[in-house]
């Protein structure tokens, strides 16, 4: 199958390399220079796993100003507030023949795709699967191979031929795939999975494992869960797993599954990038609002999330201020 990968970030590299070694063929289209760069300087990108065996990977890599294939399915994994301007860019070589497929994390994605994709063209999915770009160039995937999970399922609810073929690909990259029959639960349920762990470790900069030993957690985790269940069933979303049963999942990916890893969302913010939280909690809150709901604990973390990135964002700026009046003056004859 012809696959672009639509953002060549950490997930986008991880389900593009694996794709390519089933035997696809795959390009990746990306924008940020520094990673453009770097990746055309080494010949491809730098592959590790759990920080071990790091060996390079050949890509083809285009930006989307110089792509002009046509690919049967475009994959996208940019970051929220990235789409829109990726879609804009992209949009000269969109058909009415293409599939678009993205596992991003949060909510407004899949509006944004619409403007450019029929209903029955985009299939949605959430991904369980850890990946890190330690910088340009470089990528880590986190787990074993073949240790992820992702849920797919089309707009429309009705999988077709190139459904099932995705589906089939996906499985022989190693991405455990479940093709699941609730397009809005299925999503819903992963961004309320995203609203405690992401957001939780990220304000206190903290890995999972410390997250969910903490005595605390239950309660904490409980009244965001108990939140987003009260305004799905508002709003009649039906969500695949129960309240227990998400609480049980949460505890389970802290405490056993990945106790070291730092959630995606923590990447961004000690680098000093805006977060998707407007996307999960903040999502969450405003879905709250539409049915007269008001998500008081999704609210707070997500101000809470923004308070962490403008402190960062002070520090940055102190830093930058302390090495200017540090550097050597220049001498005035
Ligand atoms: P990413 O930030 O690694 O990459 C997204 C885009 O941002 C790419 O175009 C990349 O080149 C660019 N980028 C990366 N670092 C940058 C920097 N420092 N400055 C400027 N641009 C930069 O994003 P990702 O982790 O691949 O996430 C894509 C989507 O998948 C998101 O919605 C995310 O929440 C979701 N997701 C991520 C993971 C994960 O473990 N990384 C897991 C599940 C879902």
């Amino acid at each position: 199958m012809k696959f672009a990968m639509i953002g060549a970030g950490a997930m986008g590299l991880r389900y593009g390399i694996l794709l390519q070694e089933a035997g696809n063929d795959v390009t990746f289209i990306d924008t940020w220079q520094p990673h453009i760069d770097k990746i055309r300087e080494q010949g491809g990108v730098y592959q590790m796993r759990d920080h071990k065996d790091r060996h390079l990977v050949h890509i083809k890599l285009e930006t989307p100003e110089s792509y002009d294939g046509d690919p049967d399915m475009l994959i996208f994994f940019t970051k929220q507030m990235q789409l829109a301007d990726y879609l804009k860019r992209c949009s000269h070589f969109f058909n009415d023949k293409q599939y678009a497929f993205t596992c991003m994390n949060g909510m407004g994605h899949i509006e944004k795709l619409q403007q450019y994709f029929a209903d029955d063209k985009i299939i949605g999915g959430t991904a369980l699967i850890a990946t890190v770009l330690p910088g340009p160039g470089e990528v880590d995937f986190m787990g074993k191979r073949g240790a992820g999970k992702m849920n797919m399922c089309p707009l429309n609810e009705k999988p077709d031929e190139m459904t099932h073929r995705l589906f089939d690909e996906l499985q022989k990259a190693g991405m455990n795939p479940t093709l699941t029959d609730d397009f809005t639960g299925t999503l819903m349920t992963k961004v309320i999975f995203n609203s405690v762990i992401n957001t939780i470790c990220t304000m206190f900069e903290l890995p999972m494992g410390e997250f969910g030993n903490f005595p605390g957690a239950y309660e904490m985790s409980r009244q965001l869960i108990d939140e987003a269940y009260d305004i799905c069933a508002r709003a009649d979303i039906h969500l695949v797993s129960t309240r227990k049963e998400e609480m049980a999942a949460l505890d389970r990916n802290t405490r056993i599954d990945m106790p070291l890893h730092y959630p995606s969302m923590y990447q961004d913010m000690i680098k000093d990038r805006p977060t998707e939280v407007d996307y999960i909690n903040g999502y969450i809150a405003q879905l709250g609002r539409k049915y007269h709901y008001e998500a008081k604990t999704h609210l707070f973390v997500t101000q809470a999330v923004h308070l962490a990135e403008f402190h960062r964002q002070n520090l940055a700026k102190q830093r930058a201020n302390q090495a200017e009046l540090s550097a050597p003056q220049a001498q005035t004859a």
